[in-house]
């Protein structure tokens, strides 16, 4: 497969990324030697891309007609890849998993899904405490440092994201070659600009000049890293990549206007993800404002839901959990409020794995607290099983049926 070459980004683009970039960008990494991370940022550079932009131009097709109402949206996988945990059986086992709740979905909901894995990159994560108990810098993804609670470790390494380019490489070709049977799209957080910077390219086919990413098809922006005069926005902006934003409970619907403004202002009909992930508790509260404001504001965005960010928990006994019950309720609750709105449940966006993990309590597994340390490996947050996935994805495709009568 060619990737082709593409032309970096020069003269207005190339101005307009580095002012991007000098915006405070919260979560980043503090490298101990500057100059060795930018030495890796030029060598990440010169690699190839990991995906084609012919491929993620196909993909703002297919979402385009997600938010027309033609298609459902289904995204899913690992909370974070990890070096010692992308193994082929991994991967190709997260693949089927999300193959088969696609397949539950078309086959009762009756729509074409497009289905993008959490994947090929989703080796950063950010945090809600920079030191932990201990007094140890946090772990921030195995593109940053290592899990392994030792000052050394956990020092933040800019090397490592050439071992993450390296396997978001090997990773895509397990995609590549799972197809068969229909495309699936790889996508993760756009979290750590040194690394998401290195792969732009320039892109004429859209409204204006933008810059295609490399690195994946579809990138998000995170609930940690989207202030509005912050640099992860202002570089979502300039890409020609799809772009969710996560939009949590305290979200307010002018903030929600201001992101479709500033990341869609062609009024191009799938650009804009937006990702709920509000809670079960607070769905149906918090969420109408939103999408009523920016319904009046004339964008057709695809609004999604993410069941399981504002639904963790810690169980009696000490482990990071997720209630299938929560997540299930948070789905029904989004459902009502496009019916309610007359707008469109677009899409859901789930923590998933192929793996047999006891990570999430509930649901078709029936697992229970005391169950957790069985098979807790996530390293970073709970994800459902392969059972409880498509014991979801039933559900779900429930919901889109009743949702079209
Ligand atoms: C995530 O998707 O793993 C994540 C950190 O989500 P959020 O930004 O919604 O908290
Ligand atoms: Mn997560």
């Amino acid at each position: 497969m060619t990737t082709g070459p593409g032309v970096r980004p020069e003269g207005p683009l190339a101005a307009r990324l580095d002012a991007a970039l000098r915006k405070p960008a919260a979560q980043q990494p503090v490298w101990p030697d500057p100059r060795r991370a930018r030495a890796v940022v030029a060598e990440l550079s010169r690699a190839e891309p990991i995906v084609a932009a012919d491929e993620t131009a196909r993909l703002a097709g297919e979402l385009a007609a997600v938010a027309r109402g033609e298609a459902f949206l289904l995204q899913g996988g690992d909370c974070a890849e990890t070096f010692a945990g992308d193994t082929e059986a991994h991967q190709r086992g997260n693949l089927r998993t999300l193959a088969h709740m696609a397949a539950a979905l078309v086959h009762r909901a009756g729509l074409p899904v497009v289905t993008v894995a959490r994947m090929a990159g989703q080796y950063a994560k950010p945090r809600s405490q920079s030191v932990n108990a201990q007094g140890l810098p946090a772990y921030r993804g195995d593109m940053v440092n290592s899990v392994e609670p030792t000052p050394t470790a956990r020092t933040p390494d800019p090397a490592r994201m050439l071992r993450a380019r390296a396997g978001a490489a090997r990773s895509m070709g397990v995609v590549r070659e799972f197809h068969r049977d229909g495309e699936i799209y790889v996508s993760h957080e756009a979290l750590l600009l040194d690394y998401e910077r290195a792969q732009l390219r320039v892109d004429d086919r859209g409204p204006e000049p933008r810059l295609s990413s490399g690195l994946g098809h579809f990138l998000w922006i995170g609930e940690r890293t989207r202030q509005l005069d912050g640099a992860h926005i202002a570089f979502a902006e300039l890409l020609s990549n799809p772009i969710g934003v996560k939009i949590g409970p305290s979200t307010t619907p002018e903030q929600a206007v201001e992101y479709v403004r500033r990341l869609d202002p062609h009024r191009e009909p799938g650009r804009v993800t937006l990702v709920s992930r509000m809670g079960h508790a607070w769905v149906r509260d918090v969420l109408p404002p939103i999408v009523e404001k920016v319904t009046a504001s004339g964008s057709s965005v695809i609004w999604q839901c993410d069941p399981m960010h504002g639904n963790t928990y810690l169980s009696a006994n000490g482990y990071k959990t997720r209630d299938v019950r929560h997540v299930v309720d948070e789905i029904t609750g989004f459902f009502e409020v496009h019916r309610r709105l007359g707008t469109r449940p677009g899409g859901i966006h789930v923590e998933v794995t192929g793996d047999d993990v006891t990570e999430c309590v509930g649901g078709a597994s029936a697992i229970t607290e005391e169950d957790l340390p069985t098979r807790y490996e996530t390293a970073c947050d709970p994800r459902l099983n392969a059972r409880q996935g498509l014991a979801l994805a039933f559900a779900v495709a429930e919901l889109v049926a009743a949702s079209r009568t």
